[in-house]
């Protein structure tokens, strides 16, 4: 599959700046805005388990806390960079301004692949990598949390090695295991809140849920729950690829017995069901909803002239480029975007640190209900910007955000 390496943070920046342009945004609060608070680079030595010793790069970048302490996950990918994290974390400021949640937003990272390493290993370089972070971290300062290949058992270990200097607390990270303090549906939180944006965009324009088709790329955390919650819905998904390639059917994928399949073999290659396809042809399936969820820049110039659906629901972070989404908006193509969509998964993880903070357990019915209401109320504001200003939905979402935190900025003072 064709994945443009784009700039990530001239991206965001070039979007934040459309938005803040329609506002009519001061120029000196935007060029403000834009940049992160503070950037924090660690070095974080391994020493593995034949002897040698490896030295890794590990970032903690917070972007903005205007509204609430720096929010966002840490990603162990041999990809990290300074200028992806940036990136993610402009994004969670203005995710968390978006779904009104009392957060800013950060992202920390290290240039791992954690594939390498075995698991006393990754204990090692995960705890070493929080004890390096930790000046600027707290539990009213900055809640780190999973993201690509990071996940409960990780954030256990960073929560222990915190609790073992300021006492337990829980609350200093989100995303644990429910033994430990996680929230209940915060796993299939982000996948719920994907399907809830598909729901709003079909009633939206008028599309007869019971009777439309999904595509989905990633089958992951992300994609198998949005796959499940949209056949819930009656949704019929016709297409889902992962890294070993991708599956389809015109009359549906049976995507209760793929998801048992995915988690017993890891990927969905070799499944007794639909036709094989590559990746890219799965995006090129006529379809009525594209949901990306799994890499950045997977929708770019090169192919997004090539889209047969009627709306791009992002569920992944920065799956469309900025040239690829100009080409979508010739073509009429509505894109729901990653700061709106994928929301689900940090506003449960606000949810977590709420418990955590009260020292009290929500049951799941508690939990889902408010996550039903964020999700709705967002895309409704977002849809209002949308219709009242004429823009895309993604320059609405932004403005939306931005003019939260520009609000919180001013009150506070510089
Ligand atoms: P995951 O690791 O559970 O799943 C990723 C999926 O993508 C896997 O099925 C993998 O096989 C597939 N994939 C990897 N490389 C691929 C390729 N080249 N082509 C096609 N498929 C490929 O990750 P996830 O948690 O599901 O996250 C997916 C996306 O959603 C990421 O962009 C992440 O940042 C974003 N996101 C996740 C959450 C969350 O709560 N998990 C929240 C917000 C945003």
């Amino acid at each position: 599959m064709t994945q443009v390496k784009v700039n990530n943070f001239k991206a965001t920046c070039d979007q934040f700046e459309r938005a803040a342009d329609v506002l009519g945004l001061e120029e000196n609060l935007s060029k403000s805005l834009m940049m992160p608070d503070r950037e924090l680079a660690v070095e974080v030595p391994l020493v593995k388990e034949d002897g040698s010793l490896n030295v890794f790069q590990g970032y903690r970048i917070q972007h903005n806390n205007a509204r609430g302490p720096f929010k966002g996950g840490i990603r162990f990918h041999e990809e990290v960079d300074l200028d992806e994290v940036r990136a993610l974390a402009s994004l969670m400021t203005w995710k968390t301004a978006l779904v009104d949640i009392p957060y800013g937003g950060g992202k920390g990272g290290i240039t791992v692949d954690p594939r390498t390493l075995t698991k006393r290993e990754l204990e090692r370089l995960s705890r070493t990598f929080f004890r390096k972070i930790s000046p600027v971290i707290g539990v009213n300062r900055d809640i780190p949390a999973p993201d690509v290949n990071t996940n409960a058992q990780i954030m256990a270990w960073f929560m222990d090695e915190y609790s073992q200097t300021h006492g337990y607390s829980p609350a200093i990270v989100t995303g644990k295991p429910i033994e430990l303090g996680g929230s209940l549906g915060r796993e299939a939180a982000t996948g719920r809140g994907v399907s809830i944006t598909v729901r709003e965009t079909a009633k939206v324009f008028n599309v007869d849920l019971s009777s439309s088709s999904c595509v989905i790329q990633g089958f992951g955390n992300v994609g198998t729950y949005a796959a499940k919650f949209l056949t819930e819905m009656g949704a019929k998904v016709i297409g889902v690829s992962d890294v070993s390639g991708g599956l389809c059917d015109n009359n549906g994928l049976d995507i209760p017995v793929l998801i048992d399949y995915a988690k017993k073999n890891r990927v969905i290659e070799g499944f007794n069901g639909g036709k094989s396809i590559s990746n890219e042809e799965l995006l090129a399936l006529d379809c009525d909803f594209l949901i990306p969820a799994a890499l950045g820049g997977v929708i770019h110039k090169m192919n997004a002239d090539s889209l047969n659906c009627k709306f791009v629901i992002e569920a992944a972070n920065g799956p469309t480029t900025p040239p690829g989404d100009e080409i979508l908006w010739g073509k009429k193509i509505p894109v729901i975007p990653d700061i709106l969509t994928n929301a689900g998964g940090v506003t449960v993880s606000y949810f977590e640190w709420v418990q955590n903070l009260q020292q009290f357990r929500w049951d799941e019915e508690t939990v889902n209900e408010k996550l039903e209401t964020k999700m709705v109320s967002a895309f409704n504001e977002v849809n209002e910007m949308r219709n009242e200003k004429n823009v895309s939905f993604r320059t609405a979402a932004f403005m939306v955000a931005i003019e939260r935190v520009a609000k919180s900025v001013e009150l506070r003072g510089f």
